[in-house]
């Protein structure tokens, strides 16, 4: 864990007039206010809401805006209530309801992660992080929040935005910069409250903080709850002296010609010919190299007669959505 006193030497060390706040100075219950007067009203946040529903919300929200994931949740929800409903479906049918939410492996690894939870858990989501993590496609970050968000475990839940406030509030730093999710945890451990609900709320509170006023790009720290404690602003708010990350393009991506290819199969549950595949993308190298990697990831299938299909399509089938 980065202290106080070991401060990145990018940056100004402390002087009298500032100081890192460290963890301690932080006051959990500032964030828990702020979050019950500004947080959004989103549906896997509701009360009542399944354990699969909010393991479902968090898988999708990985590296995807609120805003697309919203109306493919409330499908998914209605489609697949719990994950023996999942299960007894296709993957082909997941993947092709995942839609344009982009990285459709998750797809994939929900449907065995629901297969899973009904072979090994009775078809019930697991409480310990453990047994979630042991599931496919549920990594550190997602065994956690489902754990907090759903079970109510008094468990560190720390993403992107997680790590963007405490880069800030708790080091000084205007950016995260290189990865350190243990020290992270570490630190969201300590500022945990005591009472394992509370602690779960302030997790989610925290995300919350991120997402919306200590953003990337524009913190808006006059609107801040904790703008008094935070160790940037006391330091002086310095820039962000690290390595510039390089944004991600999608346009001419990989990528983007393993989307245009799904969209070729996700449109007919019959077998399609490499013909129709070859219309989708007009590089045959990069089209070829993305046709590979879908096949090897398990996306797609080859058929005997060397026709594709989603993966685990059951040609001849009824859609069961
Ligand atoms: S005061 Fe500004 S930089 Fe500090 S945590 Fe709040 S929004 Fe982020």
């Amino acid at each position: 864990m980065m202290t106080a006193s070991r401060a990145p030497s990018t940056h100004p060390a402390p002087t009298t007039a500032t100081r890192y706040a460290g963890v301690a100075t932080l006051q959990p219950q500032l964030i828990l206010d702020w979050y019950a007067a500004a947080a959004r009203d989103l549906p896997w946040r509701h009360s009542g809401v399944s354990a699969w529903a909010v393991m479902v919300s968090e898988v999708m929200l990985q590296q995807t805006p609120v805003a697309r994931v919203l109306p493919m949740w409330a499908e998914w929800m209605a489609r697949w209530p719990n994950p023996s409903a999942l299960a007894d479906d296709s993957p082909a049918e997941a993947v092709r309801a995942w839609g344009k939410l982009g990285y459709p492996r998750r797809a994939l690894r929900l449907h065995a992660a629901a297969q899973q939870m009904v072979t090994r858990f009775a078809g019930n989501v697991p409480s310990a992080v453990g047994d979630l993590e042991s599931l496919p496609g549920i990594g550190a970050y997602t065994a956690r929040a489902v754990a907090a968000f759903a079970f109510g475990a008094r468990t560190p839940v720390v993403d992107t935005n997680v790590v963007r406030v405490l880069a800030r509030a708790v080091h000084g730093r205007a950016q995260a910069g290189a990865c350190v999710a243990a020290a992270d945890r570490a630190n969201m451990e300590q500022l945990l409250p005591a009472e394992p609900a509370r602690a779960a709320v302030f997790s989610v509170a925290v995300m919350e903080l991120g997402a919306l006023v200590c953003t990337a790009t524009a913190p808006d720290c006059p609107a801040c709850p904790i703008r008094r404690d935070c160790a940037w602003q006391l330091a002086g708010a310095p820039a962000y002296a690290g390595p510039r990350r390089r944004a991600q393009r999608f346009e001419g991506t990989d990528r983007q010609v393993r989307g245009r290819l799904l969209d070729v199969l996700r449109a007919t549950s019959e077998p399609v010919g490499i013909g129709a595949l070859d219309l989708a993308w007009a590089d045959g190298t990069q089209r070829h190299r993305a046709l590979v990697s879908l096949l090897l990831d398990g996306l797609v299938g080859q058929l005997a007669d060397g026709r594709f299909v989603l993966a685990g399509e059951r040609p001849g089938q009824e859609r069961s959505g």
